[in-house]
């Protein structure tokens, strides 16, 4: 058997980093592609195990890319409440009782823009954010599990990879 057992280089960063996807979909997604223990396996239940562990990942950027291909509308920034005086003598908020307001904040080149939110807007609004935020997780998450999974198709690859020309093929030629 000229396929020879293969070792791996020491794990990569993208091996051993543990990615948590804590807020993407407000789920607990650990990835860890750590492979260690993969090294004492034979190279056949290592090539299984590297697919299975890139099926899982290949299904969990479907999820990502569920999120990046909706077609909602979606709106960049921060929605925080601003308590305010007005100024104008022997209103409520001279005695503390503040005018509150509702404030969005997005950072547009690299400068923060703030605007006010009328009130009956006020949840159409939150939700376009919320949305943008959840687009921006979506979009994180499948650069890193696209790094995770081109990291194990290069380990397939040299699994795979046998290291000359295998003896039936010679004897044919000789
Ligand atoms: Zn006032």
């Amino acid at each position: 058997m000229l396929r020879k057992r293969v070792c791996f280089r020491g794990g990569s960063a993208a091996e051993r980093r543990k990615v948590d996807f804590s807020l993407f979909f407000g789920l607990t997604l650990i990835c860890d592609t750590a492979i260690s223990h993969i090294r004492t396996m034979s190279p056949l239940s290592q090539s299984s195990r590297i697919r299975q562990r890139i099926a899982r990942l290949v299904q969990q950027r479907e999820s990502a890319e569920r999120v990046i291909l909706g077609r909602q509308e979606l709106l960049k920034g921060t929605v925080t409440e601003v308590q305010r005086t007005c100024g104008k003598p022997g209103c409520k908020c001279t005695k503390g009782d503040k005018h509150v307001c509702y404030q969005l904040s997005a950072s547009v080149e690299g400068r923060t823009r703030t605007r006010n939110v009328p009130r009956k807007e006020l949840e159409t609004v939150r939700r376009l954010t919320e949305d943008y935020r959840r687009f921006r997780q979506a979009r994180a998450a499948w650069v890193q599990l696209n790094a995770q999974i081109i990291e194990l198709i290069n380990q397939l690859e040299i699994i795979r990879t046998i290291k000359s020309i295998p003896d039936e093929h010679r004897r044919k030629e000789g």
